[in-house]
């Protein structure tokens, strides 16, 4: 999509760190770390957020979460653990319009969130 800031990163339009990429999902360093390890893994496909997915999205967002979890694993958290976050609309947080899973860990997270 034209003027999305992850779909340019996704063409390699826009410069990332990025640590994993396939057919189907792109994963890469956030540019502000809210957290040791901060990345963000998103679907090469733009959909504006996570509630506008649709049933035909199923398998793209089970692959999310697994390519996570792979991630996860290699980049040494699991064992410490970690969180995911998919921030929603205003009240959510989110900022960027092309849903985004955030991976942190590297530090022990607070709940509740803020
Ligand atoms: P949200 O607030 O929408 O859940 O998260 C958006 C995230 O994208 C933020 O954590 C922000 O730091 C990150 N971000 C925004 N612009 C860029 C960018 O140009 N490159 C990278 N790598 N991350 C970005
Ligand atoms: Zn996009």
């Amino acid at each position: 999509m034209e003027d999305c800031l992850f779909c340019k990163i996704v063409a390699g339009d826009i410069p990332a760190d990025i640590v994993y990429q396939d057919a189907d999902v792109t994963a890469f360093r956030d540019i502000n770390p809210a957290a040791p390890t901060h990345i963000l893994v998103i679907p090469n496909k733009h959909i504006a957020a996570i509630n506008e997915a649709s049933a035909e999205d199923q398998a793209l967002l089970g692959k999310l979460l697994l390519v996570a979890n792979q991630i996860a694993e290699q980049e040494g958290l699991a064992e410490d653990g970690f969180r995911y976050v998919i921030n929603t609309g205003g009240h959510g947080g989110q900022t960027v319009f092309h849903i985004h899973l955030h991976i942190l860990g590297g530090r022990q997270m607070d709940w509740p969130p803020g």
